[in-house]
This record gives structure tokens, sequence and C-alpha cells, in this order.
């Protein structure tokens, strides 16, 4: 039987695990603060621990313990790309990214993707598996042990699609915050979906206050579904009606990603008929050029077709930020990493 996965417990079901092989209840406490806060490597390191409940542990439990394979550092902006191997072999890739006012990272939900969004590389190879928790815990764990750096803030824009591992994400993100662990403030959490639209109305009623990114990358449904399938099963009125559903139960604001492909969708028109589509909606829109990738044709608009979009958005009154490129030294468009990265692997296996 496999092995349960003791970093992915919640401080509660910790204790019942606790509880359940007869150690005293403030145990869980300490086990949880190795793991949560102190990030532990493994039990041996929980020397406050007897030697024999160190045992049990280590024979009844899994202790995640991301390895990393890769670490690049931007010499533009400091920005380090991560790549870890799991436990079962599959690799991820994380980023940390230093802004002035704090450290975010950013992590992947799964290993690859099913969401088929046309310009992006993390789907290319479909979906391996949703990360557990602890895998998710473990990316921003490893990176503020091995930098050496506070991470304050996260965004779960990697691989994946983080609605579609709904329940992983709630634990991971109950963890994260718990002044028992880490403590990262729930306002400085993004997260970041493609338009799920039954679960971002759950997301809506946790009680979290984190914010939510909608990939739009169009102001009409027909655009929008030339560059995603998930387009096809959820309308854009319904996404967009789930987003004021969002903002009503939290009262955060939602943060609308558009990223502009040359000739596709980064016309002034567009961005009029985006403005207007929005209109009523509390919302910051993060204008993304595109990173082009070597499957696909797309190319990044032109430097005065952003400024134009942006500009007219602007005319209606509209918040807008370009976001600005990190680390263009060390990666390609995101997911490019672990791309490269196992397209290696496997030219060795045909070797
Ligand atoms: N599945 C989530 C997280 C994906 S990554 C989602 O769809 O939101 C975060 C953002 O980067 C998304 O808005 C995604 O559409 C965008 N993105 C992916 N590949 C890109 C590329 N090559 N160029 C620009 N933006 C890209």
């Amino acid at each position: 039987m496999e092995k349960k996965d003791i970093k992915s417990f919640t401080f509660e079901q910790l204790q019942q695990e606790v509880a359940a092989m007869g150690e005293k209840a403030f145990r869980a406490g300490q086990l949880y603060q190795w793991m949560h806060q102190k990030l532990a490597g493994g039990f041996d390191e929980m020397t406050n621990l007897s030697q024999g409940f160190r045992q049990r542990l280590k024979e009844q439990y899994a202790y995640t313990h991301l390895e990393m394979v890769d670490r690049m550092i931007s010499g533009i902006d400091q920005t380090e790309k991560y790549l870890f191997r799991l436990e079962d072999g599959n690799v991820i890739e994380s980023v940390l990214m230093r802004y002035h006012h704090g450290n975010s990272v950013c992590i992947s939900s799964q290993a690859g993707c099913r969401m088929g969004c046309r310009f992006c590389a993390s789907t290319l190879g479909g979906l391996t598996r949703n990360l557990k928790p602890s895998e998710m815990l473990d990316q921003v764990y490893r990176i503020q042990q091995i930098s050496g750096q506070r991470v304050s803030n996260l965004v779960v824009m990697g691989t994946g699609e983080p609605l579609d591992n709904y329940d992983n994400l709630i634990r991971f993100l109950r963890i994260l915050t718990d002044e028992k662990g880490l403590n990262i403030s729930q306002r400085n959490i993004t997260v970041s979906t493609c338009g799920l639209v039954e679960n971002i109305r759950r997301l809506a009623q946790e009680g979290l206050q984190i914010t939510l990114a909608l990939s739009l990358h169009a102001s009409s449904q027909e655009k929008r579904r030339e560059l995603m399938p998930i387009a096809n099963k959820y309308g854009l009125s319904d996404v967009l009606e789930a987003c004021r559903y969002y903002f009503a139960k939290t009262g955060r604001r939602i943060t609308f990603e558009y990223s502009l492909v040359g000739g596709v969708n980064d016309t002034v028109e567009d961005a009029k008929a985006l403005a207007e589509l929005l209109g009523d909606i509390n919302c910051h829109v993060n204008l993304i050029p595109v990173n082009p990738i070597k499957e696909r044709d797309y190319v990044q608009s032109d430097k005065s077709a952003i400024t134009a979009f942006k500009n007219k958005l602007e005319k209606y009154r509209i918040n807008v930020t370009i976001r600005r490129e990190m680390g263009r030294d060390i990666n390609g468009a995101c997911g490019q990493l672990r791309k490269s990265y196992m397209d290696a692997e496997e030219r060795k296996q045909m070797v």
C-alpha cells in the first residue's frame, strides 16, 4: 500500500494522525512546525522527537522533498528558474522573481496540462498528473531554502490548471497561509485560471482573500475559442458572470490576463471591445506580450500596437499594466525549461 503523504495534511488532519498513533497531542504541533516552518528535509532532522517516534513515522509515511535538478539565475534581473524532480521521476518548473515589494514564487500545479491553450508550451505534452499539496508547498520551501530569500508572494501561474486540481490546491493554500507554517498572507497570493466556471464559484465560497486572475485573451467568444479550447465548454458570458460572483463574495478585484498575439487579438478595435466587455467589473488588466513558442507560429505584437492597446483601455478608465518580462536570458516561454529537459531525456533514451 502506498504510504500516506505526511506533508499534505492540514494541521487538523495531522492532529488526528498523531492521535491515532497514540502520541501526545503536542507532538502534532512539533511535527507540523518541522515540516512547514523549519522546512526540515526529512524525519531525521526532527531532533526533539524521540528516535522511536521518528522510526514509526518513517515506516508509515512518505516525506516529500523535491530534488533540484537545475537552477538558472538571470544576469539581468536576478530571476531564478528551478527544475525539480518529483519522487516518481516527473519534473516540474518553478520561478523566483525579485521585486522591490518582496520576493514572489511562481509554482506549477500539475505536471503537464490538459487545457490545450494554443500559445502555451506547458500543454504540448498533455497532462501527466496532478501535484499533491506537499509538492506545491515544497516548490516554495525549497526555493526559500536554496536561494536564502524569504518568499512573501505567490502566484499559481506555472504549468497546469490549478482549478483542475481543486482539492489539492485548496489544501496547499490553507497550509501555506497557516500562521503555524510560512504564514504567507492570502492577499499576496494569486491563482490564475483559464476559466473553469464551477470551480471559480466554489473558490469564491472558500473564505479566502486571494486574488483570482482570469486568462481572458480575447474580447469575444469566437476569438477566445480559437485560442483556448476550454472556451468550447464554458462561454465567455458564463466566465464573466463567475468573475462578478467572485468579486461579490470576496471583495477581491479580479485580474484579467490578456496575452497579446500579433495579428490575432491586438488591434485597437479588440481593445475597445475588451473595454466594453469589462465595463462594469472592478478589475485590473494585465497585458502579456505573447512569448512565442517554436511549435506554433504566433508572434509578439509590435511595441506600437501594445502601447496603442494599453492607451485605448486607459481611455475607458480601465486599470491596465503591461507585464514586465523577467529573466529574459534564462528562458523562452513559460514551461519551456521543463519541456526542453523532457525532450533531451527522450533523445537520450532513443540513442
Ligand atoms: N492554467 C492557468 C495558469 C497558466 S499560466 C491559466 O490558464 O490561467 C499563466 C498565464 O500565462 C495564463 O494567462 C496563460 O494563458 C499565459 N500564457 C501561457 N503561455 C503563454 C505564452 N507563451 N505567452 C504569453 N502568455 C502565456
